[in-house]
């Protein structure tokens, strides 16, 4: 039975209510009287529940798709403002001992180089991201208790966070590992992560099992509930997603809101960002074992009803996306984009190895280019990691959003973080257009003391400071 506040994965994502909703929307994505109180509710941004978010998916009115659309703008507007956040994953091993039939790390894939980043050889992939511009990066490792242990996560944390590269440091390190337990979540904590992320991957149990046939992953329920256990180990900014393309995108998307409607109740916060990554093909891969791809109006669909649903989480896409797509979903509600990444363990310091990607790019851009694009289009990159910093997390940082005060940081974060980028990393032509836009996001900026102050730190960046942030 469905219980949003339960233990039990199969009670707060339970399949019978996931099908109930799919009915309800079914029969409604026509009732043009419903989708105009749903979208009224939205404009309050109260966020929807999932039985209503998944009517506006449904929804087949041309004109009530274009309000969905809108309204997605407007929210990620008014809540996040015009900047976006880089970050870049870093691959540390692809040693596993899963079987997810979608990833070509799965154990039984023979023709894959393994790999695992000694201490040494991850300060080199941390300086060649450090100098790239990165500030914010996220882990990512097989589940291998022999190879990858947590006494490996935690040492690699220490060791990223200890390079200092000319002006570079990684001030923020998420991680993407494993399910594990309360005491190894208690353990990251203390290890000052920021975002633990994990997604579902899919949240229907039965092509769960069948998608992971082997391994400790296996397990839907101690998956499932991975993040209350992150919670509980103290954690307060946990990510959540699915990959868009294993089962039936409706039934994830009612399931993904229901995950997120769940931490709310139970911890008083939801995520603090959902993530929309798309399968992508790679070695090893049976393309027939998921045959539930979605094309991009359907993608950039979702994208709108995640944010207009739950406009206080951010969202993530990664450089699985193509250009093209990436610029629509930005405009969409994206908050946070992966630039100049590598899928390879060791693919910064190096050359990337022939197939040794955990999936292919489909944006294959250096971050300089990702950074003059966005300034381009109208976007403020951003290498900002001040809330985790400044402990604006967890309930805290949703109060910030909630009051749709979070901007107010964002913005003048995201032009004093641009600013080191443009001294120390950016190509002629980047700097120069990145000074135009600082330059005209201060003319509109309201004469305030944060103004004031802002006005004065992008002076000190200039003459050498770093890391100034509100
Ligand atoms: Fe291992 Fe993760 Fe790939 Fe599964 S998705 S095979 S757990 S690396
Ligand atoms: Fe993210 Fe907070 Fe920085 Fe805004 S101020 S970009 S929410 S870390």
């Amino acid at each position: 039975m469905y219980n949003v506040s339960s233990s039990k994965a199969e009670e707060f994502i339970c399949h019978e209510e996931i099908l109930e909703t799919l009915d309800y929307a079914e029969k409604n994505k026509n009732n043009a009287a419903l989708i105009n109180s749903i979208l009224d509710k939205a404009k309050l941004r109260k966020g929807l529940n999932h039985r209503e978010a998944s009517v506006l998916l449904a929804c087949e009115l041309e004109d009530k798709n274009k309000e969905i659309f809108e309204l997605a703008k407007k929210i990620k507007h008014e809540v996040y403002g015009n900047r976006i956040v880089l970050f870049a994953p870093l691959y540390l091993s692809n040693y596993c001992v899963n079987g997810c039939v979608y990833c070509p790390y799965h154990f039984q894939n023979k023709h894959i180089p393994r790999k695992k980043l000694s201490q040494e050889d991850i300060i080199k992939e941390v300086t060649a991201l450090q100098d790239m511009g990165h500030r914010r990066i996220a882990i990512e490792l097989g589940e291998d208790p022999v190879n990858n242990p947590i006494e490996y996560v935690l040492e690699s944390i220490k060791t990223i966070y200890s390079v200092k590269h000319k002006n570079g440091a990684i001030r923020r390190v998420n991680v993407n590992i494993a399910a594990t337990t309360v005491e190894n979540y208690k353990k990251l904590h203390d290890a000052d992560i920021g975002t633990y992320i994990l997604f579902q991957e899919t949240y229907h149990k039965k092509s769960y099992e069948k998608l992971h046939p082997k391994g400790p992953k296996h397990n839907y329920a101690y998956h499932t509930e991975a993040m209350d256990r992150a919670i509980e180990g103290g954690i307060k900014d946990v990510s959540i997603g699915v990959l868009f393309g294993l089962e039936l995108y409706k039934y994830e998307f009612a399931a993904l809101l229901m995950h997120s409607e769940h931490l709310e109740v139970k911890f008083g916060f939801g995520p603090h960002a959902i993530s929309v990554p798309r399968i992508r093909k790679a070695d090893d891969i049976d393309p027939s074992a998921f045959d539930n791809g979605i094309d991009d109006e359907t993608f950039l669909k979702i994208a709108a009803c995640i944010r207009v649903a739950n406009p206080f989480a951010g969202m993530i896409i990664s450089t699985r996306e193509t250009k093209e797509c990436r610029s629509r979903l930005l405009e969409l509600g994206i908050s946070q984009i992966s630039g100049g990444s590598k899928t390879s363990v060791g693919g910064y310091a190096e050359k990337e190895p022939e197939d040794s990607s955990q999936f292919d790019i489909s944006d294959t851009r250096t971050l300089d280019e990702i950074v003059s694009w966005l300034i381009e289009n109208g976007h403020i990159p951003s290498f900002c990691t001040s809330c985790y910093r400044s402990g604006r997390v967890g309930a805290d940082f949703m109060k910030y959003t909630k009051n749709e005060q979070i901007c107010n940081f964002c913005t003048p974060n995201a032009l004093m973080t641009l600013k080191e980028y443009l001294e120390d990393y950016a190509s002629p032509y980047t700097r120069k257009i990145g000074e135009n836009l600082i330059s005209k996001e201060l003319q509109k900026a309201p004469k305030s003391p944060r103004t004031i102050a802002l006005t004065k730190n992008l002076e000190l960046i200039a003459s050498g400071e770093r890391d100034l942030r509100f």
